[in-house]
C-alpha cells in the first residue's frame, strides 16, 4: 500500500483562501477523522465539492468536545481520475497559514506523511498519469512569470511534445526491426532482396533532422523561460538610467547629471506581449582611468554578450564626438535599436553616426525618457521584433536542459548510424539507431530511469505539487 501524503498547496503567507491536498489509499479515512460534514466525506459524492468544518483532535475522538478549527470544502478524487491516479482529497480552508498547518498536522496524526517535493506529480508519472515531459511541464507551468511561457507549457501538458516524440521513436523502432530482420537473416534472398541500403539512409536522415529541429527549438524556449534580454547602453549621461526606470516603470536606476553614476548593471523583468523581458541599465562607456568605473565597463561587455537586443541611447543634444568605434567593437551583430533622447530640450537633433564600420541597426526612435515621450513607439517597434522571432515558431519544443541533452544524444547516434550503414555494418548501425531510441524514450521517462533521476526532475518542484 501507498502511504497516504499531505501538503499545502498554496504558497506560504497570508491569503483568503488556502489548500491542503491528500494523495493515497487512505486520504478519505484521514481526512474523515477532522472534518465533518454532511453526507460524510466517506458518503459524499466524488469530484464534488462539500462543505463541512475542521475540527480538533479531541473532538474527534471525544465528540463531546466539538472545537471548530474553521469551515471549509472538500473536495473528494476517486482513483484513477485524479491528478495523481490515487484517491486524492483536496481541503479549501480560510488561508491562515496557522489553520493550513493545523490541517497538516491534524492529517499526518491520522496517519499521513508529509509530501516531499513535486511528489503528488512523481505519482502521477508512476501512475501513468502523465509522461516526463509534460510533468517537467507542470514544473514550468507552476513557475512561469509570462503568459507565453505558460501557453507553451500547457502545450506540452496536452502531449503536443509528448506526441512529437513518441513519433520519433516509433519510427526508429520501425527502423530497427527492418535492420535487425537484415542482420538476423542475411542470407535469406527474400529478405536481402528487399533491403534498399538508400532508403534505410534517407529514413535515419529524415529522423535526424526532426530530432535537429526540435534541439533548435531550445533557444528559443530558453529565451522565453528566462527572458528575452535588452542591454541599454551609451555614453555617460545620454539617460540610459531615466530610460530604465521608465521603461520597467519602476524608479530603480539612480538618475544623476553627474557622468558616470551607474558603474553596475542594474537588472529587471517585466512583460512585453506576454513575453518576459529583462532590461539591463548598464555603465556608460568612456575612457577613463578610474579602476572602478572601468570595472563597470567590463560588466557592460559582459552584459551586451548577454544581450539579445541593444536599446544605444544617445543624447540628442550634444555632438557625438567620441566613442562609436568602442561601441561597434561592443555591439557588433546584436540587433540594436538607435535611441535619440532629450527630444524635449532645444537644440535637439538627429544626427550621422561617425561610425566607421558596420552594426545590426533594426530601427531609430526619438524620445525623451524623462517625460516617457516615444518610449510607447520604442516598445511597439520592440514587440513586432519579439513577435517575428517567437510567434512564428513551433510551440512544439524542448524546454529542459535534460531533455536537450538527450536528444543531441540521439542527434549523435543516429549519425554514427548514418556513417556504419555506409559502411554496410549493419549490426553496428542497428546498435546506433537503438541507442538513438532510447535516448528518445529517456525524455519520455520510458526506460530505465533511475530514483537518482526522478529525485533530481521533482525536487525542482513546489512541495504541494
Ligand atoms: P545615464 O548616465 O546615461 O544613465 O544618464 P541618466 O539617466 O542618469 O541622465 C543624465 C541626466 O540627463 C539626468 O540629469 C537626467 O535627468 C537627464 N535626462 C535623461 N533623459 C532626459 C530627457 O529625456 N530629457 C531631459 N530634459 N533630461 C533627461
Amino acid at each position: 500500500m501507498t502511504e497516504t501524503i499531505v501538503a499545502i498547496a498554496t504558497p506560504n503567507g497570508t491569503g483568503a483562501l488556502g489548500i491542503v491536498r491528500l494523495s493515497g489509499e487512505e486520504a478519505v479515512s484521514i481526512v474523515s477523522k477532522f472534518f465533518q460534514s454532511t453526507p460524510s466525506l466517506e458518503k459524499t459524492e466524488p469530484w464534488k465539492a462539500v462543505f463541512g468544518k475542521v475540527i480538533s483532535l479531541p473532538a474527534a475522538i471525544n465528540p463531546q468536545q466539538i472545537s471548530t478549527i474553521d469551515w471549509a470544502v472538500a473536495i473528494k478524487y476517486e482513483a484513477p481520475k485524479s491528478f495523481t491516479g490515487e484517491d486524492m482529497i483536496e481541503i479549501i480552508t480560510h488561508g491562515a497559514p496557522v489553520i493550513l498547518r493545523e490541517v497538516i498536522r491534524l492529517a499526518i496524526h491520522c496517519g499521513a506523511r508529509e509530501a516531499l517535493p513535486g511528489e503528488f506529480t512523481q505519482r502521477a508519472y508512476l501512475n501513468g498519469k502523465c509522461d516526463l515531459v509534460q510533468a517537467e511541464a507542470i514544473c514550468g507551468m507552476i513557475r512561469s512569470q509570462s503568459v507565453k511561457m505558460a501557453q507553451r507549457q500547457a502545450h506540452v501538458i496536452a502531449g503536443n511534445l509528448s506526441e512529437k516524440l513518441g513519433g520519433i521513436r516509433s519510427r526508429l523502432l520501425e527502423i530497427l526491426a527492418g535492420l535487425d530482420v537484415l542482420i538476423d537473416h542475411p542470407d535469406e534472398p527474400e529478405v536481402t532482396q528487399d533491403f534498399r541500403p538508400e532508403s534505410l539512409t534517407r529514413d535515419i536522415e529524415t529522423v535526424h533532422d526532426q530530432i535537429q529541429e526540435l534541439t533548435a527549438t531550445f533557444r528559443n524556449s530558453y529565451k522565453i523561460r528566462e527572458g528575452v534580454c535588452i542591454a541599454i547602453v551609451g555614453a555617460p549621461n545620454a539617460g540610459k538610467s531615466t530610460l530604465f526606470n521608465c521603461f520597467v516603470s519602476r524608479d530603480r536606476a539612480i538618475v544623476s547629471e553627474v557622468a558616470g553614476t551607474t558603474r553596475d548593471t542594474l537588472e529587471e523583468f517585466l512583460e512585453i506581449d506576454g513575453l518576459l523581458v529583462k532590461v539591463i541599465d548598464t555603465a556608460g562607456i568612456h575612457e577613463t582611468q578610474d579602476a572602478l568605473v572601468q570595472a563597470g565597463i567590463t560588466r557592460t561587455r559582459a552584459a551586451v554578450n548577454r544581450a539579445d537586443y541593444v536599446f544605444w541611447v544617445i543624447d540628442g543634444t550634444t555632438e557625438i564626438i567620441r566613442d562609436t568605434e568602442e561601441f561597434l567593437d561592443m555591439i557588433q551583430d546584436k540587433p540594436t535599436i538607435i535611441l535619440w533622447n532629450k527630444k524635449d530640450l532645444p537644440g535637439f537633433k538627429t544626427q550621422l553616426l561617425p561610425i566607421n564600420g558596420s552594426f545590426h541597426k533594426i530601427g531609430e526612435v526619438e524620445l525623451a525618457a524623462a517625460t516617457g515621450l516615444g518610449v510607447e513607439t520604442l516598445k511597439l517597434l520592440l514587440t513586432e521584433h519579439l513577435q517575428d522571432r517567437f510567434e512564428s515558431q513551433e510551440p512544439v519544443g524542448l524546454w529542459e536542459e535534460r531533455q536537450l541533452e538527450l536528444a543531441q544524444e540521439a542527434a549523435k547516434n543516429l549519425k554514427g548510424a548514418l556513417a556504419r550503414a555506409k559502411e554496410e555494418f549493419w549490426d553496428l548501425a542497428s546498435a546506433e539507431v537503438r541507442e538513438a531510441a532510447s535516448h528518445i524514450g529517456l525524455i519520455l521517462g520510458k526506460g530505465q530511469i533511475t530514483d537518482d533521476l526522478l529525485r533530481k526532475i521533482f525536487s525542482k518542484f513546489c512541495i504541494g505539487k
